[in-house]
């Protein structure tokens, strides 16, 4: 590989090889970020994850493809969804190697949906992503919905009689629909299985809940593993919090846990760093340092999961920057693996890194007033 400085101004520490190989979207990636900060800074205040987690989602590959198919698809009204499938394909299909392709569109749109967005919290940018992909999925059911009714109303119409059967058809359609698979639950949705299991008599009982993405509580000096552990630890219910048995009918000591019974695609893991200090009464940001494996395998899984053995690759990280003398000075950055390379999005400059120097991103181990740099999202995707 020859590594030579880019010709290019704009590409900044980008080599020439990478260039070539990676395509002009990298760059295009980077001048969207700064727009997005720029938009954002006088249009919603000074803290915005809308660039991070949209950048962590382009380098999520399934994802990427299904938003670009959903582009060539037969034009239907203005919705976030068509606003993201243009952006995503402007990313794509640039031809020059430099340029600005303004987000304007995806940022009005949202801004008109929901007016969470208008006045932004610092502590939403997993919000934003929740926002984000469950309305994306609302807007395929909806639409499956009414392909659904029109094919019907085809059928109806050419059809002989059968009048009774469709009645109780559509009854059964619309709890079906509720429930129907886009690919925003293909790729990102995963099963999480409570169980608890009565201390007197022994019998467990399960509930299944899906999750889009898991949030996990963070402490200082930890790791991905740790977090997990907590978040699969066994829990007593007693005194006031006692579990009422079915078995027993009555209300007795139990212990829980949960436990990830279906493994996604892309398993989205939110760090939990701001927190809700009782004695300053406001939320803070935590910039401990908790490690995160290039790959991982989930330990916490139920005796019944499907895919237990899952490998995944880290593929993005959504990252921000808290300087130290300013609590609410936030600077949103992603990193993300490309074509075999980390890279490193930040505003108009686009880094290569090497996959050590991810570990600047790990937090700090102490809570001293300083400048931290830390990964609050973290996108894992399935090898297989
Ligand atoms: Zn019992």
């Amino acid at each position: 590989l020859d590594v030579l400085p880019c010709k290019d101004n704009h590409c900044g520490y980008m080599t020439h090889t990478i260039c070539t190989c990676m395509s002009s979207h990298v760059l295009h990636q980077s001048l969207i970020c700064s727009l997005f900060n720029h938009n954002l800074v006088t249009q919603f205040g000074n803290t915005c994850y809308c660039n991070s987690v949209l950048q962590a989602l382009y380098f999520c590959r399934p994802f990427r493809e299904k938003v670009l198919a959903y582009k060539i698809q037969p034009r239907r009204k203005e919705s976030l969804l068509t606003c993201l499938a243009d952006l995503f394909n402007s990313i794509a299909t640039q031809k020059k190697k430099v340029g600005v392709i303004p987000p304007k569109k995806f940022i009005s749109r949202l801004r008109k949906e929901n007016e969470l967005f208008d006045n932004y919290m610092q502590q939403d940018a997993h919000e934003f992503l929740n926002y984000l992909l469950n309305t994306i999925a609302d807007l395929l059911q909806e639409e499956k919905s009414q392909e659904r009714q029109q094919n019907g109303k085809v059928v109806q119409n050419g059809g002989s009689g059968g009048g009774g059967g469709s009645g109780s058809s559509t009854g059964e359609g619309e709890t079906e629909e509720k429930t129907q698979q886009t690919w925003v639950h293909e790729i990102f949705q995963g099963t999480l299985t409570n169980e608890t299991r009565c201390l007197n008599c022994e019998a467990v009982s399960s509930k299944d809940e899906d999750f889009l993405d898991l949030s996990v509580d963070v402490e200082q000096n930890t790791s991905i593993t740790h977090c997990l552990r907590g978040f699969s630890n066994t829990e007593t219910l007693c005194s006031e919090c006692k579990y009422y048995c079915e078995q027993c009918r009555s209300k007795q000591e139990a212990q829980k846990r949960m436990r990830v019974k279906k493994l996604p695609m892309i398993l989205a893991l939110h760090l939990k760093r701001f927190k809700y200090m009782d004695q300053l009464h406001r939320y803070t940001k935590l910039s401990y340092r908790v490690v995160f494996p290039l790959e991982l395998r989930l330990f916490n899984t139920s005796g019944d999961a499907t895919n237990p053995d899952r490998l995944y690759d880290l593929v993005a990280v959504g990252r921000d920057f808290n300087h130290g003398a300013f609590n609410n000075y936030s600077h949103y950055i992603t990193i993300v693996k490309s074509h075999g390379f980390w890279l490193l999005f930040d505003d108009d400059i686009v880094e290569k890194i090497d996959a050590q120097a991810i570990e600047e991103f790990f937090g700090l181990t102490s809570d001293i007033s300083k400048n931290s740099e830390s990964g609050y999202i973290l996108f894992y995707q399935s090898r297989d």
